[in-house]
């Protein structure tokens, strides 16, 4: 079993340590906020107070943080994971970022003597806490095989999706194609209202029908519906629509670099910036549905 660091203990990085541990090893936690650290230390990980301590005699070290910005910092900046770790030592970012800081990332620790795998997730707060998350690993074929057995006991699926900054790729235009499918659900919901429909009835009629979706499905924002859906408890965050316009924005800004137009994206993107602006940038995404009829019951 090996000892690892980790950085970034928050909603996600919590629980997926948690799994980690349960498998046997030994973590070694460090966050900027002193409480997520203390919170992780109830689950077993060992409380440090820098990321030298987090990465001294680890064999892998994890990043779980909010942006490009936060994993470019503890990677690159002064005190960061290249300055204290150990050469060779493995490297993988499950942040969600862009693509440029991800092969950005790559390249520095590739000069410097590292492994580097980008390891984004899907499958939310649930599928970290029950060890069921979908990995999407990017790099070269050894350092990916490397990896594999440290996120396994985090993992229901894992893939390796390509080269360097492939799991980020992966990851942003899966999270869009969610943005754009959580978009149509909402419409759905407000028109199937407004015609008359019985909510519950057209719920089960489109879920097995043409107009299903993983939103439909898990996150149908109508109160009473779906046991799933943060509609049923005021639009609290499953996830948030921080995040959600993060990933929208990250997928536009990808399209953007390769001369992509994508119409449905920036209806979705548009609609979370609408959120974003009236102030719910914690609430749950689903409330999109709020900009389509002001009164959507929830
Ligand atoms: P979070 O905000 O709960 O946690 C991020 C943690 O990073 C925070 O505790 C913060 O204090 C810490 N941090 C920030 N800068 C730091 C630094 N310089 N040094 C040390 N710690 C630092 O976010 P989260 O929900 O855990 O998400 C983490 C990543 O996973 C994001 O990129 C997110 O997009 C992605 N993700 C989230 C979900 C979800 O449902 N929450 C699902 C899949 C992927």
């Amino acid at each position: 079993m090996a000892t690892i660091g980790w950085i970034g203990l928050g909603n996600m990085g919590r629980p997926m340590t948690k799994n980690l541990i349960a498998a046997g090893h030994t973590v070694r936690g460090y966050d900027l906020d002193e409480r997520a650290v203390a919170a992780a230390a109830e689950n077993g990980v060992e409380a440090v107070g820098s990321i030298a301590q987090a990465v001294d005699g680890a064999e892998v070290v994890f990043t779980m943080l909010p942006k490009g910005e936060h994993a470019r910092s503890v990677h690159l900046g002064d005190g960061g994971v290249l300055e204290f770790a150990a050469p060779g030592t493995l490297l993988i970012d499950s942040s969600t970022i862009d693509v440029d800081s991800a092969n950005a990332l790559h390249d520095a620790a590739e000069k410097a003597g590292f492994a580097f795998v980008d390891a984004p997730v899907s499958g939310g707060i649930s599928g970290a806490a029950a060890g069921t998350l979908t990995f999407m690993l990017g790099g070269a074929d050894a350092d990916v095989e490397r990896a594999r057995t440290f996120v396994e006991p985090m993992a229901g699926n894992v893939f390796h999706a390509g080269g360097n900054g492939a799991g980020q790729a992966a990851k942003i235009v899966n999270n869009m194609m969610l943005a754009i499918s959580l978009q149509g659900a909402a419409e759905g919901a407000v028109l199937a209202r407004k015609l008359g429909l019985d909510a519950q009835t057209f719920w089960d009629i489109a879920h097995v029908s043409s107009g299903d979706s993983w939103p439909l499905r898990t996150w149908y924002p109508v109160p009473g519906v779906v046991e799933t859906s943060a509609a049923n408890k005021g639009f609290d965050a499953t996830f948030a629509t921080a995040l959600a316009h993060k990933d929208v924005g990250l997928a536009m800004a990808g399209a953007e670099s390769v001369g992509v137009t994508l119409p449905a994206a920036q209806v979705a993107f548009d609609n979370l910036q609408k959120l974003m602006d009236d102030g719910y940038a914690d609430k749950d995404c689903s409330l999109v549905i709020r900009n389509i009829d002001p009164e959507a019951p929830g």
